[in-house]
This record gives structure tokens, C-alpha cells and sequence, in this order.
């Protein structure tokens, strides 16, 4: 993104297993940078499967036992979840954790589950077993052992939630970074639209394969990132096909979504990255999202309404449009 020498303020700092930034240009004020930051932490002392005593924390321990009441915008979240497992017969999986927990690829040693363990904690994968109740604003996983994780998604819905105070405030020109999920407010301050570099897949953060012009519009990206390991030459990264229950090997390095809603690109591009660039395109042009695809054959491909849009970096990839 660009900045040139225009006035802003900003604001990093640690939240979500990330570093967040918050960049507003023009004459923002420090309580809007406040305000933002409050709600990221708050949202994520709700949605976190790590946090005591968060929603998820809860419903997660109350497993086989009892429904706990959760939030209403938690249940919300929950309900966008399945939704998300419908819509990609089960590529997105609010039910995942028990396989990301088994695999917990950012351990340090992490080795390669015992065939065994993954079948059987496969099994617990199931997003018809988490049941929601709106009229008593509960939730409820029917069998011990099973598990929710919100991070395909939380982190889109909290950039969302990040854009409204930010326009709620009155600023006109803003980029809000979660860790990479990209929501750019308004235009530059020139006018102009934003230019968001696409990471490189697999590489270090700020090396790019590219770069979109957008306007209040989110970019996110999923994929292979600094979440995996390494064992006899293959990557088991953090994305779980809950189906083979091993990460996901699509020929995909990753997507990058550009759209409206940074809560749908989010759960969007961690269930095409589970189901690959041709089931993965037909269910983006179902959504009528746009999307940038990175192969592990260092191609990458660029859905028809990205073609006018994406602009490539390196010289050496081919681009090959109109999927
Ligand atoms: P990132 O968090 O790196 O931006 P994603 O949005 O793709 O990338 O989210 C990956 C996270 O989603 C994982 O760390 C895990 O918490 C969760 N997850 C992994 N596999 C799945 C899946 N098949 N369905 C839903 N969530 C998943
Ligand atoms: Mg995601």
C-alpha cells in the first residue's frame, strides 16, 4: 500500500496469534484507533478456542454434556460457520478443532499424527452436531470430544466489525491489516484507489506476487503460510481437509479473495483452499466472489472478474485468466 508522505496515525499491536494494524490517513483521531483496538480484543475474549472462559472455550468444554449460552453474535458467527460447511459440502468446517488440535502444526517437534488417531478423530468432525438455539441463544456440540474453531472465519468477521467503527467514526481513508486479512476504507487521500500487494505463498511476510486496486473492499488471503512443518520433504501446513483429515492438498498455495465482506472471503478462501482451484471456482462463482489462485506448480490463476484487476509482480509466473 501506498502512503506517499500523506498524514496518518496508527496503531499495532498483538491479538488473534497475530500482529494487527490499524492505519487511518487524514486527520483521524487516537480514540477511533482506541475504540477499534478495544473491540478486536474484545471480540477475540468471545471467539478465541484458546481463551478461558470465551464462548467457544465454553462450548467446547460442555461437549456431550450441556448447551451453553453464548452470545447473540457469537451464535451468529456460528450459524455463518455451518453455513459456510453447507455451502462447500464440507470443505469449511466449524468442527474442525479436534483435527487442528491432533495435527497443532506450530508446536515445536510437531510430527505426523498416528494414521489411526486421524481416522478416529475424523469422525468427530461433524457440523450437524453442533447445535444452535436461537430462542435461548445457546449452543451445543451433541458428542464428547468434539470441538470448535472459528479461526477460518473470526478474523474476517472482526475486520468487518473493525471497517463499521472506523466509518462509524467518519474516516474516509483507512487500511485495518488482521494479520494479513486486508479491509482498505474508502480510497487513498488522494482518491485514488488502494493498491494491496498478494503475498507471496510460503514465503516471508511483505514479499508479493502481485497486487489489486481496491475501495472499500477487504483482501484475504489463505493458504501456506508461517503455519506449517516440515517432515521428509512435505508441508503439513494449517489448513484441514476434514474429509481426508490430513492438510489440505489441493495443488493450491494459496487464495486470495476480493470482495465486500471480510467475514465471507475469510471462511471463502480457507474452504477453496481445501477443495482446489475447479470445485473451488465453481463455488466462488456461486458466491460471485473473485478470487487470485497460487499453484504449487508456481502458476497462478485469476477468476474472470480479477483479469482487468490483478496486477502481477514477477515476471517468471504466467497468469492465465477466465477460469
Ligand atoms: P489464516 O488464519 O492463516 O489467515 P485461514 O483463514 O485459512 O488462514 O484459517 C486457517 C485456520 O482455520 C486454521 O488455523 C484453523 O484454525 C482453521 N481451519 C483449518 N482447517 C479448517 C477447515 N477445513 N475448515 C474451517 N476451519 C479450518
Ligand atoms: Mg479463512
Amino acid at each position: 500500500m501506498t502512503n506517499g508522505s500523506d498524514e496518518y496515525i496508527s496503531r499495532e499491536f498483538p491479538a488473534l496469534g497475530t500482529i494487527n494494524g490499524i492505519y487511518i490517513y487524514g486527520s483521524g483521531r487516537a480514540e477511533t484507533l482506541d475504540e477499534a483496538q478495544q473491540r478486536v480484543t474484545f471480540l477475540e475474549s468471545r471467539l478465541s478456542v484458546f481463551r478461558e472462559g470465551s464462548d467457544i472455550w465454553r462450548l467446547n468444554r460442555a461437549a456431550g454434556k450441556k448447551p451453553v449460552e453464548v452470545s447473540g453474535e457469537t451464535l451468529a458467527l456460528l450459524k455463518a460457520a455451518k453455513e459456510y460447511g453447507r455451502l462447500s459440502s464440507g470443505a469449511f468446517a466449524a468442527t474442525i478443532r479436534p483435527l487442528t488440535a491432533l495435527w497443532n502444526v506450530t508446536r515445536p517437534g510437531a510430527e505426523v499424527p498416528d494414521a489411526e488417531a486421524i481416522d478416529d478423530t475424523k469422525e468427530l468432525v461433524r457440523d450437524d452436531d453442533l447445535m444452535l438455539d436461537e430462542a435461548s441463544s445457546t449452543a451445543f456440540l451433541k458428542r464428547p470430544g468434539q470441538s470448535v474453531d472459528l479461526g477460518g472465519i473470526a478474523k474476517g468477521y472482526i475486520a468487518d466489525e473493525v471497517k463499521k467503527i472506523i466509518d462509524k467514526n467518519g474516516v474516509r481513508s483507512a487500511i485495518i491489516d488482521l494479520g494479513g486479512n486486508i479491509v482498505a476504507v474508502g480510497t487513498r487521500p488522494d482518491g485514488g484507489p488502494w493498491q494491496i500487494g498478494i503475498q507471496t505463498p510460503a514465503d516471508v511476510r511483505g514479499s508479493y506476487i502481485g497486487s489489486v486496486c481496491v475501495s472499500d473492499e477487504t483482501v484475504v488471503t489463505s493458504g501456506v503460510n508461517e503455519r506449517f512443518f516440515m517432515k521428509d520433504g512435505v508441508c503439513y501446513h494449517h489448513i484441514i481437509d476434514p474429509r481426508s483429515g490430513y492438510p489440505a492438498s489441493s495443488g493450491l498455495l494459496s487464495v486470495t479473495i476480493v470482495g465486500r465482506s471480510s467475514m465471507d472471503a475469510d471462511a471463502l478462501t480457507t474452504a477453496v483452499f481445501v477443495l482446489g482451484i475447479e470445485k473451488g471456482a465453481e463455488l466462488l462463482k456461486s458466491q460471485h466472489a473473485d478470487a487470485v489462485f497460487a499453484t504449487n506448480e508456481h502458476k497462478i490463476f485469476v477468476t474472470e472478474g480479477m483479469k482487468d484487476r490483478f496486477v502481477i509482480k514477477a515476471e517468471k509466473q504466467n497468469v492465465n485468466g477466465g477460469i
